[in-house]
């Protein structure tokens, strides 16, 4: 069965509205970026576990995180300055 949560993200990476970058965030609590919900479209739509890597939990903005991809490592880009983590 299709994700549908995987399909409006690889479907709309940023939001239509003020274009602000979108990523999903997986069971593990592991960001994701489009590409790789793209690419990985079949492990996380066959993935039913909620706390499974693969399953997609939910698509977020990313206002102003300093955020990594959990799986290619691809900066996930930020709607404003990353907000440093140590600041
Ligand atoms: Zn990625």
């Amino acid at each position: 069965m299709e994700n549908e949560l995987r399909k409006s993200l690889v479907a709309e990476p940023f939001t239509k509205v003020g274009g602000y970058p979108r990523f999903g965030i997986m069971g593990d609590g592991a960001p994701l970026c489009h590409k790789c919900a793209e690419d990985h479209s079949l492990e996380i739509d066959g993935c039913d576990e909620p706390n499974h890597e693969w399953f997609l939990q939910a698509v977020e903005i990313n206002w102003e995180s300093e955020l990594q991809c959990s799986n290619c490592g691809d900066e996930i880009q930020s709607a404003y300055e990353p907000v440093e983590a140590d600041a």
